[in-house]
């Protein structure tokens, strides 16, 4: 039957190889980095890493100027690295995990930190704190089938030195976090994971630029914009 209006179409992310990816389902892996987790009142030793959701229509390219969002006073940044999937599987084993792997990009897992705190207090969902629109930018996609197992991580804001790490010290590696999220849903070509952030994580206000930089890969930018109704 003929549908009753269009079916939203995919965000579709540029990689350096002049493709386009299509964007499945986005997982962002939460208290990734020991330094982080305690900056958040957690003990990484007790508390290992876990993951959420958000919406593939998050996501957005490196260039945009997203809107700072309603109902939030203390919306923050997080650096992370993103690896995208290009080949499927359920319960993928560590040693295996590479061969899924399309490529990697800059990210920002963008948070209403005062919604996410709030959440937590109560023992409620994150979906209002973490899966906002346009909170999942990403930079260029570069096509690679290894692990990135190193390599400095930074975000700059307004170029200030605000975060930085390093990947080595993710308490999850990339291939960890391929078996884990593919132990609870069959990962399919498309699908887009957020690492996690090293500490330093803060505010923004509108008019505010963002630089996230990974060696090796393209820097990510953005700018928040004023709020608006129409995103
Ligand atoms: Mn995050």
């Amino acid at each position: 039957m003929k549908p009753a209006f269009d079916p939203l179409a995919p965000v579709i992310i540029p990689v350096d190889t002049g493709e386009g990816f299509p964007v499945r389902r986005v997982f962002c892996i939460g208290r990734n980095y020991a330094a982080h987790a305690r900056e958040m009142g957690s003990d990484p030793d007790r508390d290992p890493p876990f993951f959420f959701t958000k919406w593939a229509e998050a996501v957005v390219p490196s260039g945009t100027a997203i809107a700072y969002p309603p109902q939030t006073q203390n919306y923050h940044y997080e650096a992370e690295l993103v690896v995208a999937i290009g080949t499927g599987g359920r319960s993928i084993p560590p040693e295996d995990a590479a061969a899924h792997i399309f490529g990697y990009a800059c990210g920002l897992d963008m948070t209403r930190r005062d919604l996410q705190n709030a959440a937590k207090d109560k023992g409620r969902p994150w979906d209002t704190g973490k899966n906002v629109e346009q909170s999942a930018p990403i930079g260029l996609i570069h096509k690679a089938s290894g692990l990135m197992t190193a390599g400095v991580i930074t975000l700059k804001k307004n170029d200030a030195l605000m975060q930085s790490g390093d990947l080595a010290d993710m308490i999850w590696a990339v291939n960890d976090v391929i078996a884990y999220v593919s132990r609870f849903y069959r990962l399919e070509p498309g699908d887009l994971i957020y690492t996690g952030t090293p500490e330093g994580v803060g505010p923004v206000v509108a008019g505010d630029r963002l630089t996230v930089s990974i060696a090796g890969l393209s820097d990510l930018d953005i700018t928040i914009a004023p709020p608006t109704d129409d995103v």
